[in-house]
């Protein structure tokens, strides 16, 4: 899934470049197979510093709630916002990204065609859509899993692990699963986009469709707490 998206953003003319960090704050929203991928390459400095931050904004909604809310004619409610957000703790001192190759998808899909030290942002139309799909498509991904801010993700998931907290805090949102794609008709290039996903081979002769619904059969049933007590 992140290597497809970074294809299809690589065929964009990005201003996005090394050492550019106007959108790496503290305000990244992820699912938790997402921060589990990142916990792996942590180190226990690196955690006790995360542990160690305290007040960045939290979803009220996971994505997938958000897209259910408008499809059922809601407006969701509106997301805290902040026009100062602290820096993000991967960011190095010469502004590159700690855990590049890992960062979670929501970093890989801000991006802008024009400079944002103009102090706007612009994606491209077909980028935006893509974006939307990618989100619900990784949050189905995660059935039975949580979707919060990454640091909030990283510390329960560390402290889990050792032992330390045994419930979920109410501020990591269950995951939910939102079968089919916002994709209209005349949308022909984001059907195409996504077909390709679907047929791209994964793993042991099962494409990514396949997986994915294999996925459903296999986890319907699970809730956060039992998957993590199977996995760590
Ligand atoms: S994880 Fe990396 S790319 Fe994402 S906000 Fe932090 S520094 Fe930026």
């Amino acid at each position: 899934m992140y290597h497809y998206v970074d294809t299809t953003y690589k065929n964009y003319s990005l201003a996005c470049k090394p050492g550019c960090s106007f959108c790496c704050t503290q305000r990244i929203f992820a699912t938790s197979i997402e921060a589990y991928y990142i916990l792996d390459i942590l180190t226990e400095e690196t955690l006790n510093q995360i542990l160690s931050i305290e007040n960045y904004l939290r979803p009220k909604l996971t994505h997938n709630q958000i897209l259910l809310s408008y499809k059922e004619g809601s407006e969701p409610p509106l997301e805290e916002f902040s026009e100062t957000l602290n820096p993000c703790p991967f960011l190095t001192e010469e502004n590159f990204c700690r855990i590049y190759e890992r960062r979670p998808l929501m970093c890989r899909l801000t991006a802008s065609v024009v400079s944002c030290e103009k102090g706007f942002a612009e994606l491209p139309p077909f980028l935006f859509q893509v974006s939307t799909i990618a989100l619900q498509l990784v949050e189905n991904i995660d059935l039975g899993g949580l979707y919060g801010n990454i640091l909030d993700l990283l510390k329960f998931l560390h402290q889990y692990r050792k032992g330390l907290v045994e419930e979920v805090p109410n501020y990591l949102l269950n995951t939910i699963d939102v079968d089919e794609l916002p994709i209209l008709p005349e949308e022909k290039e984001l059907k195409k986009w996504v077909g390709n996903l679907y047929r791209t081979p994964v793993k042991e002769n099962l494409t990514f469709r396949d997986l994915l619904q294999k996925l459903r059969e296999d986890f319907r049933n699970y809730e956060a707490l039992s998957f993590l007590k199977e996995i760590f």
